[in-house]
């Protein structure tokens, strides 16, 4: 198995709605914010090489929406999809699986773009898409509370695709990589856990989107079910603590992976660096 990380593009959203009920005072020494009160988040992608299969983990926004929409999300920096793949060794053509952890915008999107001629098309003309049948399900039916997140225009070509692969339940996707559900942000956010070598890497994703989301209470305001995010957390860091698991965070701007240590406040980011010097040791 070979994996590895990059990220398709930085980009900023509100401080207070990414820590929820946690003053700023106590936020902001973690992620400083600007003048508009954002903070700058990354949109990290994994890619899986085993078994003979190239999976990619979630593919950022995209390109559907118009130029007032990608305003307010202040992009900047990373490496982009396509090229961040290159950089990886991989062309969108050999990728085989695209696990799509949610339908929110910034982790979907990224799968079909824009045609001259004003449809869509695949970014990876060769892959299936998984995702969780909870998640697909809520996500087509959508919701006021998450309607600026499950766009039309993001839920649309994957039904068009003929090739959703939905997931019902924890299970494997193909050896070392396992699929596991939860419910607190959305229901049926789907996180894979990979083995490498004696270790486990869990893809933290929304659950976790950064190292000062490790704390209990420490949670996103976009969170449907708080109180579930909180017992999924305590479940997870739990066993990671034990298991000597190691966390990839989606959306922290400094740090790609990080280990657990405890401490008298709670489980805590323990040894943080680049996926690829864990990947060594
Ligand atoms: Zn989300």
């Amino acid at each position: 198995m070979k994996f590895s990380l990059f990220n398709i593009t930085n980009f900023r959203v509100d401080g207070g709605a990414m820590f929820g009920v946690i003053p700023k005072a106590l936020w902001s020494r973690q992620a400083p914010s600007d003048e508009n009160n954002t903070v700058v988040l990354s949109l990290r992608s994994l890619v899986i090489e085993t078994d003979g299969r190239i999976i990619l983990v979630d593919a950022g926004w995209g390109d559907k929406q118009d130029e007032k929409f990608f305003r307010h999300a202040y992009l900047h920096d990373g490496d982009g999809l396509v090229s961040g793949l290159a950089q990886c060794g991989y062309s969108p053509e050999d990728v085989t699986d695209v696990i799509i952890t949610h339908m929110h915008a910034d982790h979907c999107g990224g799968c079909f773009v824009n045609t001259p001629g004003g449809g869509t098309t695949a970014v990876f003309p060769n892959a299936s898409y998984h995702m969780s049948r909870e998640q697909w399900e809520w996500a087509s039916d959508s919701n006021l509370r998450e309607e600026d997140a499950f766009l039309k225009e993001n839920i649309r070509p994957f039904s068009d695709s003929g090739r959703l692969n939905l997931i019902e339940e924890n299970g494997e996707l193909c050896p070392g990589v396992m699929l596991k559900l939860f419910y607190g942000h959305t229901p049926g956010l789907m996180l894979p856990v990979i083995r490498y070598g004696n270790r486990r890497f869990i893809y933290a994703g929304d659950l976790m989107p950064t190292t000062a989301h490790i704390p209990l209470l420490w949670n996103m305001a976009y969170d449907l079910l708080p109180l579930v995010t909180i017992a999924e957390k305590q479940e997870i860091l739990e066993e990671a603590l034990h298991d000597n698991d190691l966390l990839i965070f989606q959306h922290d701007p400094q740090t790609e992976c990080c280990g657990l240590s405890e401490t008298p406040k709670g489980i805590r980011a323990g040894v943080r660096g680049r996926l690829s010097d864990f990947l060594q040791a």
